[in-house]
């Protein structure tokens, strides 16, 4: 686990403020009618003429047999994560929820984040698993503290899903992240409180709960990246990247506006 240095926290704090910028401009395009190869065509451009790289695209994660096609991952209702946007492109309905999950590289750092967000109105279940699920993101982040642990993170995430009715996905998870997509630690979105490594001033790390409506069991597409939902319930996601300072952790990735983490 690599903690940053002050040189390296400067450009992700960038980097961060970059991404959150991008997202929130994805999320104000997100309606009835619209495509979603049109948000990751958005999503490349606005990243570009920042001067920026887009970081999934080409991106080979491992356990992949080809690399990723698009700059955005577009989830959506019983897509889970890694849903491709332009290779057979879906258009958003009322009442869809769609997950934006989105890499950006800004002089060679990488951040990352993602949320769920309702197409128009959508229903009582959906804003209840969106609600939960952001609200599972704030209590990982609140315990993302130098001198305690992985499972103190993953830990609380999994008690904001306690009685809930919704089940977290257990294959996916956070990481770290800054000099790649996906650095160690993995993050589970569940676990015992004072386990696993200790976190340290300077570390940078992706939480990102994901939880089902339904039950937890997934399928992977035959595209090699979509997850779905084995049940077809709707699962959402939010993820952002952090920064573990002394005395306070930073949420790089903040959208403009957002009130919520
Ligand atoms: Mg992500
Ligand atoms: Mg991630």
């Amino acid at each position: 686990m690599t903690v940053k240095s002050a040189a390296e926290r400067t450009k992700l704090i960038e980097a961060g403020k970059r991404l959150g910028l991008v997202l929130s401009e994805l999320e104000k395009a997100v309606r009835p009618g619209v495509s979603t190869e049109t948000l990751d065509d958005l999503a490349e451009k606005l990243i570009r003429d920042a001067g920026d790289e887009p970081c999934f695209l080409g991106y080979t994660p491992e356990g992949a047999d080809r690399p990723y096609p698009a700059t955005l991952c577009v989830s959506v209702n019983d897509e889970i994560v890694h849903g491709i946007p332009n290779e057979s492109p879906r258009t958003l309905s009322e009442g869809d929820i769609v997950g934006l999950d989105l890499g950006l590289s800004h002089e060679g750092f990488i951040v990352d984040s993602a949320i769920t967000v309702a197409v128009g109105k959508t229903d009582k279940a959906a804003r209840a698993l969106m609600d939960t699920t952001r609200d599972a993101l704030r209590l990982g982040i609140a315990a993302a503290r130098p001198g305690n642990r992985v499972g103190d993170i993953s830990h609380a995430i999994e008690t904001a899903f306690k009685g809930s009715g919704f089940s977290i996905v257990k294959q996916l998870g956070g990481h770290g992240v800054g000099a790649a997509v996906h650095e160690e630690p993995f993050i589970p979105n569940f676990g015992r409180a004072g386990t696993g490594p200790l976190l340290k001033e300077g570390m940078v790390l992706a939480l990102e709960p994901i939880a089902n409506e339904g039950k937890a069991a997934v399928a992977v597409a035959g595209d090699g990246y979509t997850y779905r939902t084995r049940d077809g319930s709707r699962s959402a996601h939010f993820e952002h990247t952090i920064l573990i300072e002394k005395d306070e952790t930073l949420i790089l990735t903040r959208r403009p506006g957002e009130t919520e983490s």
